[in-house]
């Protein structure tokens, strides 16, 4: 029996990079599974077979949430598992950082993964279970060059998981933060806003010395995810080679 059979999961972001990598393990262990993505993620699902849909969703929008929960409902079931993935990283100089960036980021990452935990709640407490896995990054646990409003919305993950842990907890729905470190994905290695050098050099000076594959990140998540964590909410899990534990 796979360690996910009879969850239904939703994954945002899940087109590609970790998204695509959790969608994959969450298949081979038993749940059925919706990716969400603003970028079409048709071929990520199909090469999942039948029990993974792809959804287009903007996880900014209301209305997209409400569509994407109410068409899971009816294909697979009530939600009772999400990946609030999806991100951005629009590295800057602070002197070049304009209120756009900072709207962008507030959008997608944090406003995003608010509307993802209100709108599924409801149907994990129909489910009586949720667990809620919410990606923030080692950003949300220390500041880092060039990323005010990168930082500031990953503390809010960090912040927002603790409160609703605490709100849903009595419904038995589990909600908790995962911060990874430097991850290989299209976010870190195609992406002009990144310095290519300088990610393989932040691998190279932490205690593992190196970065990480997504499947790293992803069997904590699926953990998270599995009843095996049951005892766990309101909780920040990091896998980060060791990256932010000292000096
Ligand atoms: P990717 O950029 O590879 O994947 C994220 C996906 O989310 C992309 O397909 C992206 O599309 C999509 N997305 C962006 N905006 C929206 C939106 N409004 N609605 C729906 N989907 C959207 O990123 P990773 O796999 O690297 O990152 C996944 C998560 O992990 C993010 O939250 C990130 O902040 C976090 N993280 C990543 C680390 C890393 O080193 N890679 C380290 C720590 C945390 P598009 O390309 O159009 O933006």
């Amino acid at each position: 029996m796979g360690r996910l059979e009879g969850k239904v999961a939703i994954i945002t972001g899940g087109a590609r990079g970790m998204g695509a990598s959790h969608a994959e393990v969450f298949v081979k262990e038993g749940a059925k599974v919706v990716i969400t993505d603003i970028l079409d993620g048709q071929e990520t699902a199909e090469k999942l077979g039948p029990n993974c849909t792809f959804m287009k969703h903007d996880v900014t929008l209301r209305e997209d949430w409400e569509r994407v929960v109410k068409e899971t409902d009816k294909l697979y079931g009530p939600v009772t598992v999400l990946v609030n993935n999806a991100g951005i990283a629009k590295l800057k100089p602070w002197d070049q950082t304009t209120d756009e960036d900072y709207d962008i980021h507030y959008r997608i990452n944090q406003l995003g993964v608010y509307l993802g935990m209100q709108i599924t709640a409801p149907f994990m407490i129909k489910a009586g279970i949720g667990s809620i896995v919410n990606i923030s990054s080692i950003a949300g646990m220390a500041g880092g060059a060039n990323a005010l409003p990168y930082v500031a919305t990953k503390f809010a993950v960090r912040g927002m998981t603790k409160a609703a842990a605490i709100d849903w907890g009595p419904m038995n729905i589990r909600v908790n933060s995962v911060h990874p470190g430097v991850i290989r994905t299209p976010m870190t290695m195609e992406n002009p806003d990144v310095d290519k050098s300088l990610v393989e050099q932040m691998g190279e000076l932490s205690p593992l010395k190196r970065i990480a594959d997504a499947i790293e990140i992803t069997n904590l998540v699926l953990y998270l995810a599995s009843d095996e964590s049951s005892f766990s909410t309101g909780s920040e899990f990091i896998a980060d080679g060791g990256q932010i534990a000292g000096f």
